[in-house]
């Protein structure tokens, strides 16, 4: 394994939750720092341009309108094997899906509003911390 560097969002959701600090907390706790942090309200044109993977699916719109729809904290974790266990944390895209004890089942309500984003994979990961921090 080796040392991964993966970009990270608290959605909307749950930063109107009031738990930015419980999820960051998860992340701690499973070793994962955090190297890059900003709290951010994110355009039209910033949600489009990060989810373009998605503009063709039926729920590009709504998606975009519920990452804008309030604050996020936009963030760079880093750790051995951060990509996977990032997503591991998060648990599935369906809250009602994830496993016990994952960030989505505990905190999402919903599959739209599922109050984190992890990149899947190291080429999204690399786009992603660009898109956000610079290179
Ligand atoms: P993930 O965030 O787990 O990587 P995807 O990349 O497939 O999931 O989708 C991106 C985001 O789009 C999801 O986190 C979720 O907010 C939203 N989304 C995905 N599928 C649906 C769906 N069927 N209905 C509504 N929103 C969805
Ligand atoms: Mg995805």
């Amino acid at each position: 394994m080796a040392v991964e560097r993966t970009l990270s969002i608290i959605k909307p959701d749950a930063v109107a939750k009031n738990v930015i600090g419980e999820i960051e907390s998860r992340f701690e706790k499973a070793g994962l720092k955090i190297v890059e942090m900003q709290m951010k309200q994110l355009s039209q044109a910033d949600a489009e341009g990060f989810y373009a993977e998605h503009k063709e699916r039926p729920f590009f719109a709504d998606l975009v309108a519920f990452m804008t729809s309030g604050p996020v904290v936009v963030q760079v974790l880093e750790g051995e094997n951060a990509i996977a266990l990032n997503r591991e944390l998060m648990g599935a895209t369906n809250p009602q899906e994830a496993a016990e004890g994952t960030i989505r089942r505990d905190f999402a309500e919903s599959i739209d509003a599922n109050a984190v984003h992890g990149s899947d994979s190291a080429a999204s990961a690399e786009r992603e911390i660009a898109y956000f921090f610079g290179a």
